[in-house]
C-alpha cells in the first residue's frame, strides 16, 4: 500500500485544537493518532511530530487499521 489517496486511509475525524494541544503537551488522550501522509497510527507520547492537518483521530486501534493505517514502528501504534 502506498500513500493514502481518496478514500481508504483518509478516514477518521479531524483532530480538535484541544486534543492537539493535549497531544503536544504529551498528555494522555486515549486516542489513536493516524497520520494520513505516512499511513501509520500512533499512541499518545510518540516522538513522531506530524502536522495537525495531516493527523486524524480514531477511538480505537481496530478502527484505524480498518481504515488502512499500520502501527507505528517507534511507539507500537495507538489503542
Ligand atoms: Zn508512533
Amino acid at each position: 500500500m502506498g500513500k493514502p489517496a481518496n478514500g481508504k486511509a483518509g478516514a477518521g475525524r479531524e483532530v480538535t485544537q484541544a486534543e492537539w494541544a493535549a497531544h503536544e503537551a504529551r498528555q494522555p488522550t486515549g486516542l489513536v493518532w493516524a497520520v494520513v501522509t505516512t499511513g501509520i497510527h500512533c499512541r499518545d507520547g510518540c516522538p513522531g511530530r506530524p502536522l495537525q492537518r495531516n493527523t486524524r483521530a480514531f477511538a480505537t486501534r481496530a478502527e484505524a487499521e480498518a481504515a488502512g493505517f499500520r502501527a507505528c514502528k517507534r511507539c507500537g501504534g495507538g489503542g
